[in-house]
């Protein structure tokens, strides 16, 4: 799978395994769910090497089993792994949400460690946040910094305190969802866009306008919807962040970067894209339900 530079010089793999939406724990309390325990080894078994979870998930847990299992069965090392994690419920005490991730993560460092939203409760300030953020950095506990469904507002707030600058903004991407003047904004100012939910047209939002040309391009190239809908996301120069529990999935997304659709089939793509606009997440933190 391809990789990316980031900003202060690390790679991030362009696929990443999510362990949010389908994997996602209501009761934080619950015991360990081995079958995403099996489902994160099985994907780093066949060549995943980014996980991406977050306080908020009650994942991290399975995420630090699976590595813990995975390092000691195999040849790699943990810097082959590229591990992502989040902190929101926890804000503004990034101390105790960072100790509280490692610990359940089984990790003394994560490689991203994103504010996972910018919709804080009272008394949470952002350059307060990231100052301790950016202590992380300096300490080692996080080899990067970033934020999740970050506005062009929000990042100006944050850019203009930041020492040390966010390489990346995990957003909703796909078609229905393009925002090129943010994303515009985000590259301009070195951060890469990590691009969540992208296979919405197909999951959430099937029958709209994207379909018919996804199809078409699906049996022109012996792939599978999906694969277009990440070809086009990674065509767009995003990490994608997808998940699925069935392993046949799990390898078919692995070949997304083994192939390219031409120029005009992207824009084709954009084109039927942009008759509609939907957004599955944070919809009513961004005014839109
Ligand atoms: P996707 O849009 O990639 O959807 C993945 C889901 O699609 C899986 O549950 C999978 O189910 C299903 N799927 C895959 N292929 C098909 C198909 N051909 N037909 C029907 N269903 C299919 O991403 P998600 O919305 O799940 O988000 C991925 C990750 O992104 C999360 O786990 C999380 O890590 C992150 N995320 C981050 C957010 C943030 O605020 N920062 C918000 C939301 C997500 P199956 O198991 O059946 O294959």
């Amino acid at each position: 799978m391809a990789t990316y530079k980031l900003a202060r010089g690390a790679s991030i793999p362009a696929l990443a395994y999510g362990t949010g939406t389908y994997w996602y724990k209501r009761d934080k309390n619950a015991k360990l769910n081995r079958g995403l325990v099996d489902s994160i080894k099985l994907a780093l078994t066949i060549g995943y090497r980014h996980i991406d979870t977050a306080e908020a998930y009650g994942t991290e847990e399975e995420v630090g089993v699976a590595l813990k299992e995975f390092l000691e069965e195999s040849d790699l090392q943990r810097n082959d792994i590229f591990v992502t994690t989040k902190v929101f419920e926890t804000l503004p005490d990034v101390e105790k949400a960072i100790n509280t991730s490692l610990r359940k993560l089984q990790l003394s460092y994560v490689d991203l460690y994103l504010i996972h939203a910018p919709f804080f409760k009272e008394g949470t300030e952002l350059p307060k946040v990231w100052r301790q953020l950016e202590g992380l950095v300096q300490d080692g506990r996080a080899k990067a910094i970033g934020v999740s469904n970050f506005r062009v507002s929000d990042l100006e707030q944050l850019l203009a305190v930041a020492q040390i600058k966010p390489v990346a903004n995990q957003v909703e991407f796909n078609p229905y969802l393009q925002q090129p003047e943010a994303t515009a904004f985000n590259r301009h100012n070195g951060l890469l866009i990590e691009s969540y939910s992208p296979l919405t047209s197909l999951v959430s939002k099937p029958g709209g306008p994207v379909d018919a040309v996804v199809d078409e391009l699906a049996a022109q190239y012996g792939k599978s919807p999906a694969e277009v809908l990440l070809r086009w996301n990674l065509q767009k120069g995003n990490v994608i962040v997808t998940t699925s529990s069935k392993p046949e999935r799990l390898r078919e997304f692995l070949t997304t970067s083994e192939w390219r659709l031409t120029d005009a089939e992207v824009a084709q793509i954009d084109a039927a894209g942009q008759k509609l606009h939907f957004r599955k997440f944070w919809a009513k933190h961004f005014g839109e339900s």
